[in-house]
């Protein structure tokens, strides 16, 4: 069946709005608009009607707020999932493909330390602009991660998916390359970055990666065993004040005042460490005296390939978070 439209006689267009015909007005530069018509016709610039709209001011405040929301909690799709990636270092995003109630706390904390605005935890167009605003002055250069083996293209080879080290099948030790670095772990690094520059005046900085992927033939060449940095982990170098710092109470602080804080890493009992869901911190007993390791080891099924990237055109990285596709599902 084919959509017949109404009758539209030369000198008029249909209108969808009126749902009828009307004269072509001079303003809305209809693409036959004929400049000669303009002295003959009279024109009304809006279409006339005799209804009459009544807001309670309060109300229509709030019809205007839900109008500019456009993400909230309980909406889904893949633009929710990169949402998640991109605010992860603030309060601990999770990957997932939900606006879950983490989300909305992470929507808040930026809103109020970034934006510096009034928290609503809702995601309207202003808070869209903010987040890609924040992504393009932060984002990550992937190539800093890259494994120095001279063997891999940087990231594995992909070697060891589902064999462990140990009989327990713990994440510690599962031997997968993953295929690439997670890009929780990158965002939470860019906030990182935001609130070092916000929180502390400025005094520490992020001096280098140290350490970013490292696969089974990088550990070889080394003498190490551990799997956590095969896109999982990373370790940062810092600088205070212009010089790098080695000073194991200066990498304690920032990760109590930075990690914890912001990003939502756990401290129990006066320790450094891992929790389920969280960003994991390695403790200077564990040996991070001169660096912070932190990594996404601990969040559970949300370690999947396609979360790791291994350029910065990888998946929605370097784009605008609008034009990740809006399907909701
Ligand atoms: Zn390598
Ligand atoms: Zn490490």
């Amino acid at each position: 069946m084919t959509k017949t439209s109404p009758e539209v006689p030369d000198d008029c267009i249909y209108d969808p709005i009126l749902n009828q015909s009307r004269k072509r007005y001079p303003w809305k530069r209809d693409f036959e608009y004929d400049q000669e018509e303009k002295e003959e016709e009279e024109y009304t610039p809006f279409p006339i009607s005799n209804k009459v709209y009544h807001f309670h001011p309060v109300a229509f405040v709030e019809q205007m707020r839900r109008m500019n929301t456009i993400y909230r909690k309980g909406d889904k799709g893949a633009l929710i999932l990169e949402l998640n990636f991109r605010l992860a270092g603030f309060g601990g995003m999770l990957p997932t493909e939900e606006f879950t109630e983490l989300t909305e706390k992470g929507v808040k904390q930026f809103q109020a330390d970034y934006m510096k605005i009034t928290p609503t935890g809702e995601v309207d167009s202003k808070t869209l602009k903010k987040i890609d605003e924040f992504s393009d002055k932060y984002r990550e250069n992937i190539n800093n991660y890259k494994c120095n083996c001279g063997i891999c293209s940087g990231f594995g080879q992909g070697q060891y998916k589902d064999e462990y080290k140990s009989t327990s099948k713990i994440e510690r030790h599962h031997k997968y390359e993953y295929p690439g670095i997670h890009q929780s772990l990158l965002w939470a690094v860019s906030a990182s970055q935001y609130y070092l520059s916000e929180k502390l005046e400025g005094e520490y900085k992020i001096n280098s990666i140290c350490s970013g992927y490292r696969c089974h033939e990088n550990n070889k060449q080394k003498g190490r065993s551990s799997t956590n940095h095969m896109g999982k982990a990373v370790d940062l170098h810092f600088n205070k004040n212009g010089t790098r710092t080695k000073d194991v109470t200066d990498m304690d602080l920032l990760r109590e005042k930075i990690y914890c804080e912001y990003a939502g890493a756990p401290k129990n009992n006066g320790n450094f460490g891992w929790e389920r869901n969280k960003f994991g911190l390695e403790s200077s007993l564990e040996g991070a005296k001169t660096w912070i390791h932190i990594d996404v080891r601990e969040f559970k099924d949300m370690l999947k390939d396609e979360f790791f990237i291994k350029a910065s055109n990888d998946k929605y990285f370097s784009k605008k978070i609008n034009e990740v596709t809006k399907t909701k599902k």
